[in-house]
């Protein structure tokens, strides 16, 4: 199974190896490049002396003295004229040397077999135990020239620190290997949580625990997480909530129909009874009519994310308008508009702001008692064209002002019952300031009356 933890370990594995592998790669080059001249010289000169203080001292045995310089942690190999060779101290891998270099020492020059040892990527040239690999200085021994070719012994010399190198390396590979068994399950277990969520939310429980005190890019998925949880959650209990809603407003004009048309069939019913149940009818399949037609407008603004037939209108042409369409209801109450309005261009959807209006404006009006008065007025300022819808009506209790713009939300219901409202008005209207980026802020005291402000982007800042 390719877990997240699998491949984590294989990634760090697989990149500690490359990185060994290209350590090595480098070194060797380091080697080649700069180490194995200045390598060269250091040898060069001890064969040199070595042979100086031969030469110098005349030893009756060379045998003894080549074989003590050797146990100090060299190899030697000795050639005569003659063609006879001698191993001091380890012997050769491999003791395969070119006449013409052998040729070359027995004649006086030095071999440096150590600077001239050929580039391979994969070999340390250093540890090389090759005779190939040496300094050849030429050697009296017994008054007759000899070759001598000298290389450190790299495995005396380094032997203990090469192990210890190698235990060392061994033991930070097998350290790190464990590390990273740990570290990783540190690094996913957190993950794993997450997606545990995932098939939480998955399933409808939206109820998410999750350790949101880290401060890693982690904790703030966790923190993200819980919040989308939470929104969820919301959404989950206001969807429930709408469809009780809806339920209840559809069941009691249902309920109502259906009472008094089993009560027309009776036989004995006056004629004025008969009218008075007809009419009532009438007038909740009225309101059934309204209601479907408010949800389907919620439901065709809850899927728009924005405006899409935006064009340059009038607001204060729109009000009067909708004052205009509105006067049988105002002059039936009495009631008194007073209009201040001066055009002011906007940018929006013509169709859904008359709509706002409308509401705003049948709402004053039935809010107020006859005799009342409504004022209805435009203002440009800085935040853009302020529109305010006053009623001298009987106003919203403070505490009820939050949730006014909420669905099906009602403030007297006994009152709306008989009014034949639904209580989706408001929320209409709010979606729609929305879907403008405009505000809606509302004012009122009880038994005084309600002021309405919407404030809409005029036309010219669309263009800032
Ligand atoms: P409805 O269809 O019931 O009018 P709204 O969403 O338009 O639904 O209004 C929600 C509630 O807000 C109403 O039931 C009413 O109690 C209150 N309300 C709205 N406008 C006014 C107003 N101008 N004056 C007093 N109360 C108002």
């Amino acid at each position: 199974m390719r877990t997240l933890y699998v491949r984590i370990i294989a990634t760090t594995m697989g990149i500690m190896i490359a990185s060994a592998l290209f350590a090595f790669v480098a070194t060797n080059v380091y080697y080649h490049y700069y180490l194995k001249p200045v390598n060269d010289q250091k040898v060069t000169q001890i064969a040199k002396d070595t042979v100086a203080t031969f030469e110098e001292n005349e030893y009756e045995d060379p045998f003894k003295y080549l074989t003590v310089f050797a146990d100090l942690g060299y190899q030697l190999y000795l050639i005569d004229q003659q063609g006879n060779r001698a191993m001091f101290g380890d012997p050769f891998r491999n003791d395969e040397l070119a006449e013409e270099h052998i040729e070359s020492v027995l004649s006086g020059e030095t071999y440096h077999g150590i600077a001239d040892y050929p580039w391979k990527v994969f070999v340390t040239g250093f540890f090389d135990n090759e005779l190939q690999n040496t300094i050849g200085e030429p050697i009296q021994v017994d008054g007759e020239t000899s070759a001598l070719f000298v290389r450190p012994n790299t495995t005396q010399q380094f032997g203990e620190m090469r192990f210890f190198l190698a235990v060392l390396l061994g033991l930070a590979l097998l350290f790190s290997f464990l590390f990273v068994l740990v570290s990783t399950s540190f690094i996913v277990r957190p993950i794993k949580r997450l997606t545990e969520a995932t098939k939480k939310i998955a399933a409808g429980n939206y109820h998410l625990k999750l350790n949101v005190n880290r401060k890693d890019e982690i904790g703030r998925l966790a923190v993200d997480f819980t919040k989308m949880g939470d929104r969820l959650n919301q959404t989950e209990e206001k969807r429930q909530a709408f469809v009780s809603n809806v339920s209840h407003e559809i069941q009691s004009p249902l309920t109502s129909i259906q009472g008094f048309s089993q009560a027309l069939r009776e036989e004995e019913l006056s004629e004025e009874d008969r009218d008075r149940y007809l009419g009532i009818i009438e007038k909740e399949s009225r309101r059934l009519s309204a209601l479907s037609k408010q949800l389907l407008t919620l439901s065709f603004l809850d899927s728009e994310l924005r405006v899409s037939d935006m064009v340059e209108l009038d607001v204060a042409a729109q009000l009067k308008e909708v004052v205009s369409m509105t006067e049988y209801h105002w002059r039936e109450k009495d009631i008194t508009i007073e209009m201040d309005l001066s055009p002011n261009l906007i940018l929006g959807d013509p169709g859904l702001l008359q709509q706002v209006w409308m509401n705003l404006i049948t709402n004053a009006i039935r809010y107020t008692d006859p005799g009342g008065m409504i004022v209805i007025q435009t203002a440009k300022g800085k935040e853009g064209v302020t529109i305010s819808v006053k009623d001298s009506g009987i106003g919203i209790n403070q505490e009820d002002l939050p949730q006014l713009f909420e669905r099906f939300y009602k403030v007297d219901k006994a009152r709306v019952r008989t009014e034949n409202n639904t209580g989706l008005g408001l929320s209409i209207v709010k979606r729609i300031v929305d879907l403008h980026s405009g505000t809606i802020m509302v004012d009122s005291e009880l038994g005084k009356g309600s002021e309405f402000q919407v404030i809409l982007r005029s036309k010219d800042m669309f263009y800032l």
